[in-house]
């Protein structure tokens, strides 16, 4: 061992990596417990952090002083800060500290979890963790869970399995023609996150093949239109091998009517994908398990603890009733990863694009330990209570209106001052310009950060509380916030 002492072709010593592991441990530790003091959104211009950086690589290495001081000076002032308990934006994604530490140590131990073989209590672990949390969202024993990188990819795998059954099912298992794959036509609602498209799109199905079914007044995926979609595309050539449904649409968090989804789609022989990147958490809490109603008919669910579970980015846990379409859709393997065990046990990499799988499981499995399906359950129901009082503080406030209804930790509202324009195509316009000022002056404070969508034509700001660090004091400044930027733009 050579402790302590410079290296010439070995890892760092020991002793250093203690000394800075130390630091960087009681450096997170203060970054958290003082991140309300930093700026939500950096205040960096374009190029600025590149610009910074050296062109070329250092040919000798630097003492790791250098690169914590180059981090601190040149790296933290374009950091989005999404720990802090006011970034409001998107679906926010917050740490915490079991999930960091677990992560640490993931690092540290640096398995590959391709296979059984490969790293057992990765697979196993995988196994549990993933039976546990289907426990907790109320998701039937009869599916089989898998972690991948993000609700994208999830996705794409929950359409690729799809498109297999399809094969099965009418093409009696020969490979699909060239001219039969742009027949295939997958179905979501007007809402659906654009990452359906995309997967569409990469698995060889053109912008036609995608199908948007219209919404209701509350943004749901409306199933007697979906019924009719499907019933004229089969009547035209097309094959409707796939439906998508969203429990929380990106925009404003809508429910899809998953049961009479799933009616319809066993009816007709549809794959059943539910998008509940964000939301699904949601059903951990026993009074938000409607919005699972008719899970046990679907055929693929994704939940992503990254959005609303405290798991540092990035972890999505997919399940499918039908992990047999899954395997057959991906499982391709190699001589040199064959072993003896193959029969007995879950090679994670036959059921996805990956071959190479970090130990995801490991910060699931600490976040759950460590805060319990009671600890989760307290901060999901608080973000769900103070969303609804900000609706309750918007429905109470001439100056604003409420844009969607609220069912988790989304709030969609807009701005609606008297001294607007009576003349119907004038007032939107206006009220449209002004909602987007009033949103660039809320995010140019520095305190506060929130995004935006369209809904019907109407420009609508967005606050997502979903921080594990957002407390109803973060929500009132909020509340300052929007008012007095508002006051400011009137004035
Ligand atoms: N599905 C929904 C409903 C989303 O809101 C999002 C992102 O916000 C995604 C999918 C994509 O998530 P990811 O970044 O994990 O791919």
């Amino acid at each position: 061992m050579t402790n302590g002492k410079t290296k010439i072709l070995e890892d760092m010593a020991s002793t250093e990596f203690r000394k800075y592991g130390y630091e960087l441990v009681d450096w997170i530790a203060d970054y958290l417990d003082n991140i309300e003091d930093y700026s939500v959104l950096p205040k960096t211009e374009i190029g600025e952090i590149k610009n910074s950086l050296p062109d070329q690589p250092p040919k000798s290495g630097e003492s790791f002083e250098t690169i914590l001081s180059d981090f601190d000076k040149k790296i933290m002032p374009g950091i989005t800060h999404w720990n802090h308990p006011n970034f409001m934006a998107y679906f926010n994604s917050t740490s915490s500290g079991p999930g960091i530490l677990a992560d640490l140590l993931s690092a540290g131990l640096n398995i590959n979890g391709m296979s059984w073989h490969t790293c057992p209590s990765a697979t196993e672990l995988e196994e549990v963790t993933l039976n546990w949390l289907a426990q907790m969202l109320g998701i039937p024993v009869k599916f089989w869970g898998i972690i991948y990188d993000t609700a994208s990819m999830s996705s794409l795998h929950a359409v690729a399995a799809a498109r297999e059954q399809a094969k099965e099912l009418f093409i009696n298992g020969e490979e699909l023609s060239q001219s039969n794959y742009s027949q295939l036509r997958i179905y979501c609602s007007e809402q659906a996150h654009f990452s359906i498209d995309k997967c569409a799109l990469t698995l060889g199905i053109n912008k036609e093949g995608i199908r948007k079914i219209p919404v209701d007044k509350e943004f749901r995926m409306i199933p007697e239109k979906l019924s009719e979609a499907v019933k004229q595309d089969r009547k035209n050539g097309w094959l409707p091998f796939c439906v998508v449904a969203t429990v929380g649409t990106t925009s404003t968090t809508s429910v899809d009517p998953v049961k009479e989804i799933a009616t319809i789609c066993k009816k007709e022989k549809i794959w059943l994908h539910v998008d509940a990147a964000y939301a699904g958490t949601a059903a951990i809490i026993p009074e938000m398990r409607w919005i699972f109603d008719g899970i046990e008919n679907v055929d693929s669910i994704v939940v992503n603890p990254h959005k609303w579970m405290f798991t540092p980015i990035d972890l999505s846990a997919f399940y499918t009733s039908k992990p047999e379409m899954l395997k057959q859709a991906f499982s391709l393997s190699a001589e040199y990863l064959q072993s003896s065990s193959d029969e007995k046990v879950t090679n994670y990499m036959d059921y996805g694009i990956q071959l190479g799988r970090r130990f995801r499981s490991l910060k699931l499995w600490f976040i759950i330990k460590y805060f319990g399906v009671n600890g989760i359950r307290n901060r999901i129901r608080e973000h769900i209570r103070l969303a609804k009082k900000f609706a309750d503080w918007i429905d109470n406030n001439d100056d604003f209106e409420r844009m969607a209804p609220v069912h988790f930790g989304v709030v969609c509202f807009r701005a609606v001052p008297k001294n607007i324009s009576d003349d119907q195509s004038l007032r939107e316009n206006e009220l449209n310009k002004l909602n987007e000022k009033l949103l660039n002056k809320i995010n140019s404070s520095d305190k506060l950060f929130l995004s935006h969508t369209v809904l019907n034509n109407k420009y609508t700001i967005r606050i997502s509380i979903s921080g594990i660090r957002t407390l109803e004091k973060n929500v009132k400044d909020a509340q300052l916030i929007i008012q007095n930027k508002l006051s400011e733009i009137l004035t």
